[in-house]
């Protein structure tokens, strides 16, 4: 039985784009009130209010690029190298799993971790794309997630290093079939899960795996697809070194004013890592109204460079994070990769970046790469998509001038502190119930452990 009815008294609420009062941190708290799926009371206490507990209300992490990867990379024995070798490794795991174990058991991680909304490129393990895809979906789905999910559509793929300018790819036939295909599934999708919880979780998009295998003509036609039936586009764009050399070879007049005339920047448009990207891409994209999901931990792993954290925030509106299934820690946290997200960014620009600046990069920057499916920022009459965070460790700082929640949060949220996650209006993830030992009092605290008999 779905849980999607609750009351809770807030110690306050971490704010997002469109949340009345936003970043609002008060001294009796705030009242929220879930009734079936829909946010009925979200606000500020009345004045005299008993005093607020622990938990604080924050917008759900999204996860702007990944691919279901289960429990991790390492789980599957392939081990971190260069991007061009490691796609061979990626081919080869030492323990295989099924797009279900792939795609449900990374969603189960993320939603413990906060992570609400996840978007899901598929690999493709064996030759039935479409059944894979569709598994994807459905793993997605029943777990709860907020998912886009991208088909992969690779025709130029020969060569690792890159396309010719001219390949031909698979042709025009081949690529209509392949859009009716994807268009079939999208409605496939739907009418499974109408007038379900489900309905709306997933929202089908087209992935060129990027355009170094996609063949130009391929790419054009799916921007004229996408153009005339909104259906997103998520690409890899300029991932690794050798992906720039390649770029500057085949297009010296520049790779993106050439996807540009394809078609392909638009604001339905989502691109990821973009690690090479330079200052005059960056304006580009942001002028097209593109997304760009940055991948930080990723990019280490793969030995593709260091995410352009501090550039990407300064250029592009749409800027956000992705975890690509490598997380540092193979565990899914969106608040790490959002740490490091944040620890790059002060790197690079020797400053420190206030917590709700970072935090923006995992919320609000990233919602349209979801399409339909995107989460509504928390606010009265709409959907119940938040996280609860249980802050209690720091309680102390409440209030204090140089500790705004958000702030909090990003410095010390993760898995251990979400206790609850509310995605569409369905509470899809709640911690255990805490142990019945009570917290030890200060004085308690600093007396030795005892030594069990
Ligand atoms: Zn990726």
């Amino acid at each position: 039985m779905s849980v999607r009815t609750g009351r809770w008294r807030l110690a306050g609420v971490i704010g997002d784009a469109g949340l009345p009062a936003a970043g609002a941190d008060t001294g009796t708290g705030w009242e929220l009130a879930v009734d079936d799926g829909v946010i009925a009371t979200l606000r500020p206490a009345p004045a005299g209010s008993a005093a607020a507990p622990t938990l604080v209300l924050c917008p759900p992490l999204l996860n702007g690029h990944d691919h279901g990867r289960g429990p991790g990379t390492v789980d599957a024995g392939i081990p971190d190298a260069p991007l061009e070798d490691w796609l061979d490794l990626l081919g080869r795991p030492v323990r295989p799993r099924g797009q279900d174990e792939l795609v449900g058991l990374a969603a189960d991680a993320m939603l413990r971790a906060g992570v609400g909304a996840a978007v899901f490129c598929v690999n493709p393990t064996g030759p039935d794309v479409v059944d894979e895809v569709r598994a994807a979906a459905r793993a997605a789905y029943t777990r709860g997630i907020r998912a886009a999910v991208v088909f992969p559509v690779l025709d130029a793929g020969g060569d690792r290093r890159g396309r010719r300018r001219d390949a031909r790819g698979a042709g025009a036939a081949a690529a209509d079939a392949l859009i009716a295909e994807v268009e079939r599934l999208a409605g496939e999708l739907a009418d499974e899960v109408a007038g379900t919880p489900a309905a709306g979780l997933v929202d089908l998009q087209f992935g060129p795996v990027g355009p170094q295998w996609v063949a130009e003509a391929t790419l054009a036609r799916l921007a004229e697809h996408s153009a005339a039936t909104g259906r997103r586009l998520h690409l890899h764009l300029l991932e690794s070194p050798a992906q720039r050399a390649w770029a500057d070879e085949v297009y010296p007049e520049g790779l993106l004013p050439a996807m540009d005339r394809l078609g392909l920047l638009t604001e339905r448009t989502t691109v990821a890592h973009g690690t090479q990207l330079r200052d005059d891409e960056l304006a580009l994209l942001d002028e097209r109204g593109v997304t760009l999901a940055l991948n930080a931990s990723s990019n280490l792993r793969l030995a593709s460079g260091v995410a352009p954290v501090a550039r990407a925030a300064a250029k592009v509106r749409a800027a956000c994070l992705g975890l690509d299934g490598l997380a540092l820690s193979d565990d899914h946290d969106g608040w790490a990769e959002l740490r490091l997200a944040r620890g790059l960014w002060q790197a690079q620009t020797h400053r420190r970046v206030p917590g709700a600046e970072a935090l923006a990069l995992a919320t609000a920057a990233g919602r349209a790469a979801f399409g339909a499916a995107a989460p509504a920022p928390p606010a009265e009459g709409r959907p119940a998509d938040f996280v609860l965070l249980d802050l209690s460790p720091w309680r102390h700082l409440f209030g204090h001038p140089d500790w705004p929640l958000a702030d909090i949060a990003v410095a010390a949220a993760g898995p251990a502190r979400v206790a609850e996650v509310w995605v569409a209006g369905t509470r899809v993830h709640h911690r255990p119930e805490p142990s019945s030992r009570p917290e030890p009092s200060s004085a308690q605290a600093h007396r030795p452990r005892e030594v069990p008999a």
